[in-house]
């Protein structure tokens, strides 16, 4: 796994500009100053934020977005795979590579929402053999963990 682990220290300025390079060449141009903030925001750190959270950031900084605005970004970014939506939690993550982001599988910790992208092996496994039996073609998997981090087992 290439990218960092986000329930320990890391140098995470490093991982933010990194996702944000990559997002850069991903989107070529289509990162509008809206889309970029957002996903910025999104980077901050590996905690997942819901839509209304980001709202409130954008109008805080003074921008006089409508809900609309901000979920307009989020679908962007989520259709073009720079972030993910954590269904469990009805909020967003930043995607770190999403070069090489393919069937996501989410680590999430129940206590404080810092969610860990792994990638998940959708066309192998008891799911993939079930699915196939039964002449079911898999078209999307959304796993999702949850549990407890490192930092928050530990009292
Ligand atoms: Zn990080
Ligand atoms: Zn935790």
């Amino acid at each position: 796994m290439s990218s960092p682990d986000p329930f320990e220290r890391h140098d995470h300025a490093a991982c933010r500009e990194r996702a944000l390079a990559q997002a850069e060449a991903t989107c070529e141009g289509r990162l509008t100053p809206m889309r970029r903030r957002v996903l910025e925001l999104l980077l901050e750190s590996h905690v997942a934020l819901g839509a209304y959270d980001v709202l409130q950031r954008l109008q805080a900084e003074g921008h006089r977005a409508q809900p609309p605005v901000a979920y307009r970004a989020l679908d962007f970014l989520v259709t073009h795979g720079l972030a993910h939506k954590i269904e469990r939690l009805n909020a967003f993550i930043a995607c770190h590579r999403p070069d090489a982001c393919e069937a996501p599988a989410f680590l999430i910790c129940r206590a404080c929402h810092r969610v860990a992208e792994t990638a998940s092996a959708p066309r192998r496994g008891a799911l993939a053999r079930d699915a196939r039996a039964l002449g079911f073609e898999i078209e999307q998997t959304v796993i999702e963990a949850q549990g407890l981090c490192p930092g928050c087992r530990t009292p």
